[in-house]
């Protein structure tokens, strides 16, 4: 089984039939950049720059963040890396940021509601990762966007950094892509109405999930409603990147649902275009996808739309992963 796995590792994640997705990778930091290169992954899908913002007594600096996203993109020469920009509150506090607590912390002032109104902070990390674009292929993404206003008030700190940087006569991509993450189910049931004005989505599933559901993602007692392969999750996967295609962009999911290998083909099959997860998952998920012919996991997916539990979803995806996995 691992020297089957090893395989798949120089090869492309392609169907029979030609269809090529992509496998990314989910980093934290830096370091985590070699696995991504030793696996063959196509890029970061999703760079969580809140590990540079944790642990720390204060803020890092422009120049620190420079340094830590030029090193990923330039290490993954030309291959796309999504940056998300930072994401905090809900689970995860900083240090050098004592937040006031808060009734529900998972429904509060955290990842771009912050940014929106810590300009300052929002502007050096923006800042940062445009002048880190001019050493690959860096692409930017706002967390926790719940509606349209979120975006175009983002793009509006970005439009500014730009300008700095442009009169500042500083290198970066004046084309670089800006996508979102589509973790609340507001923006995958409006994602029509979005993705005119956006690169890309990539679907959070851990928070979509949360969220759809009103399960909280940390508590045990309630781990048996959480379910990613609930119907309604599904449907708003199939909405999110049927919208996105409508415009000709492209769809990516990040969450942990990505790199699981009972979800795999369907998600092939809803027409996903990146899969992100840690380096690790990434050959299981490329042989999977290796085995099937797109229109055959379309066939396969369609089905799962119309069940109407998370157990006959999950029993179905894990009778044809025996069959194609
Ligand atoms: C998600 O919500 O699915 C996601 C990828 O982000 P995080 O797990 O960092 O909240
Ligand atoms: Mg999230």
């Amino acid at each position: 089984e691992q020297a089957e796995l090893k395989k798949v590792i120089p090869l492309p994640a392609v169907t029979t039939d030609g269809r090529r997705v992509e496998i990314a990778a989910n980093i934290g930091t830096p370091r985590d950049i070699d696995a991504v290169i030793a696996t063959n992954g196509d890029g970061v899908g999703l760079y969580r720059s809140e590990f540079l913002y944790m642990d720390k007594d204060c803020f890092p600096s422009e120049e620190e963040q420079f340094a830590a996203y030029r090193i990923v993109a330039q290490k993954l020469s030309g291959k796309p890396v999504i940056i998300r920009t930072l994401d905090i509150g809900g689970d995860k506090e900083l240090k050098c940021f004592p937040m006031p607590p808060e009734m529900n912390p998972f429904l509060g002032w955290r990842a771009i509601r912050l940014c929106l109104a810590e300009k300052a902070m929002f502007m050096t990390q923006l800042r940062a990762i445009l002048r880190a674009s001019a050493y690959g292929n860096i692409m930017i993404m706002y967390p926790m966007i719940s509606g349209l206003t979120e975006v175009r008030q983002a793009n509006a700190v970005l439009a500014e950094a730009k300008e700095q940087l442009r009169s500042e006569r500083v290198p970066f991509n004046e084309n670089i892509k800006v996508g979102i993450m589509v973790e609340i189910p507001s923006t995958a049931v409006i994602a029509d109405l979005i993705a005119p004005e956006v690169d890309f989505f990539s679907i959070g599933t851990n928070d979509l999930c949360q969220y759809t559901l009103a399960v909280d993602r940390m508590n045990e007692k309630i781990s048996y409603l959480y379910q990613p392969l609930h119907p309604a999750i599904l449907r708003l996967i199939k909405r999110v990147i049927d919208a996105s295609h409508q415009y000709g962009k492209f769809t990516g999911m990040c969450g942990e649902l990505a790199g699981d290998p009972l979800a795999a083909i369907i998600l092939l099959g809803l027409g996903l275009d990146e899969f992100s997860m840690s380096a690790s998952s990434m050959p299981r998920i490329k042989k999977i996808i290796r085995s099937v012919a797109y229109e055959q996991a379309k066939a396969i997916a369609t089905p799962a739309l119309d069940m109407a539990t998370p157990q006959q979803v999950a029993a179905y995806a894990a009778g044809v992963l025996k069959d194609w996995g």
